[in-house]
């Protein structure tokens, strides 16, 4: 074959800011990496970084902590999710989401994809009914974004909290206004293959005082809830602070040494990620047998990575498919295969929620293929992977379809 087979690694992300290093490296010098070892006034990176992130997203609080899962499990408890409490979710979204509502001890009821990947309404609206559910964890699931008015209307017509999960949609905007600022509460990852990279790390954003006030007792903040860079009052504290658990999920300072240069640098990042998406999207869409998803005008989404559908491709021209892909060096993930692999797994590998029916969804994950854009790619990086997937296509597909 005389297209060059891509050789570039579909996880290597770019390293960290030399300004985040010597940030970094500062804190190892002082000894002090615990977010509270601060002196009188003194502002710890993580309470920066909390006022920093709270700005940026617009929010009128921020809390730092140790990942985007434990963002969520403490935003279900904040907002008063209780054992046995059916709690509404995407049924495409990653294991972290039913892994926070199950850590809860609530039940995740899964709710139906459209094929552009976001919720369906007509089910949220099913289902709530249904299982009386009052609380709804929505996960943009790979940056893709409902009609965010809608759902906040119909979230309000079914008395719903909307908690959303915005792991792929940090910097993300629907009509212009940020993910995360929808709903009662915005959950953010900074594990390394999300948007910002602090290895392991999460951000909870809110704009009710007591909510969070609860959320920072919950991370762990012992009594020292006031050496906070984004927090409410000391007053909004006088009771919760002695009726809420300390489940010690702290973010500490050298993770957030890392991270405050790399969000001074995010919008860059997305114009970067979106150059990349959108060269790789348009080459697959001129293709007949490719669906790529609808991205509504309201949706200013971050191309981090990018999903592509084959709607009726068997198992087994998937399978050659990607076969294809992996000997030319396309690290692209399918959603059907019948086992969970590296990171994807689907509601059927979920075992500890009980089976659900979701045939919509399941026909949509059966030609679902997935792929991580990450910035080390150059756009000719891009445009390679993107004519490897096309041949790919082109040699499997037909033949399924005859
Ligand atoms: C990564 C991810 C999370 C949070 O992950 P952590 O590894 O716990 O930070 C949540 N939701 C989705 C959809 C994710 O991909």
């Amino acid at each position: 074959m005389a297209r060059p087979r891509f050789t570039g690694s579909f996880t290597q992300q770019l390293p960290i800011p030399e300004e985040g290093i010597a940030a970094a490296v500062a804190v190892m010098r002082s000894g002090r990496l615990h977010r509270y070892n601060t002196g009188v006034g003194e502002e710890s990176e993580a309470m920066a970084l909390e006022r920093e992130y709270a700005s940026w997203q617009g929010a009128r609080f921020c809390l730092a902590v140790a990942s985007g899962g434990q963002a969520m499990q403490i935003a279900l408890r904040a907002a008063g999710v209780k054992a046995g409490d059916a709690v509404l979710t995407n049924a495409f979204t990653l294991a972290p989401v039913p892994g926070a509502i199950s850590g809860v001890g609530a039940k995740p009821v899964l709710v139906e994809i459209t094929e552009d990947l976001v919720i369906d309404l007509a089910d949220l609206e099913a289902k709530a009914k249904l299982s009386g559910a009052r609380y709804f964890l929505l996960s943009h699931m790979r940056g893709h974004l409902c009609d965010m008015e809608a759902l906040t209307a119909l979230g309000a017509k079914l008395h719903l909290t909307v908690i959303e999960d915005c792991a792929h949609t940090m910097g993300a905007t629907w009509n212009g206004r940020r993910s995360g600022s929808f709903g009662h509460a915005g959950c953010f990852s900074t594990q390394t293959y999300k948007h910002l990279n602090s290895g392991e790390g999460g951000l909870l954003t809110s704009d009710d005082a007591e909510f969070i006030a609860r959320a920072t007792i919950l991370s762990g903040s012992y009594m020292l809830y006031e050496r906070h860079g984004a927090g409410p009052d000391a007053a909004t504290y006088s009771d919760i602070r002695l009726d809420t658990p300390n489940m010690s999920a702290r973010m500490d300072n050298l993770r957030a040494a890392v991270l405050r240069p790399q969000l001074r640098a995010i919008e860059a990042d997305i114009d970067a990620w979106n150059a990349r998406h959108d060269l790789v999207a348009e080459k697959l869409a001129a293709s007949p047998a490719i669906r790529v998803p609808h991205r509504p005008a309201a949706e200013h989404y971050v191309g981090s990575s990018i999903q592509f559908l084959l709607p009726g491709i068997s198992s087994e021209a998937a399978r050659k498919l990607m076969a294809y892909l992996a000997d030319v060096g396309v690290e692209v993930k399918w959603f059907g295969a019948n086992l969970p692999v590296g990171f994807t797994s689907d509601h059927h590998s979920w075992r500890y929620i009980g089976q659900q029916k979701l045939p919509r969804t399941d026909e949509i994950l059966a030609g679902l293929f997935d792929m991580r854009l990450p910035l080390t790619f150059s756009l000719d990086d891009c445009a390679l992977i993107a004519d490897h997937i096309l041949d790919a296509v082109a040699v499997v597909y037909p033949e399924d379809r005859a």
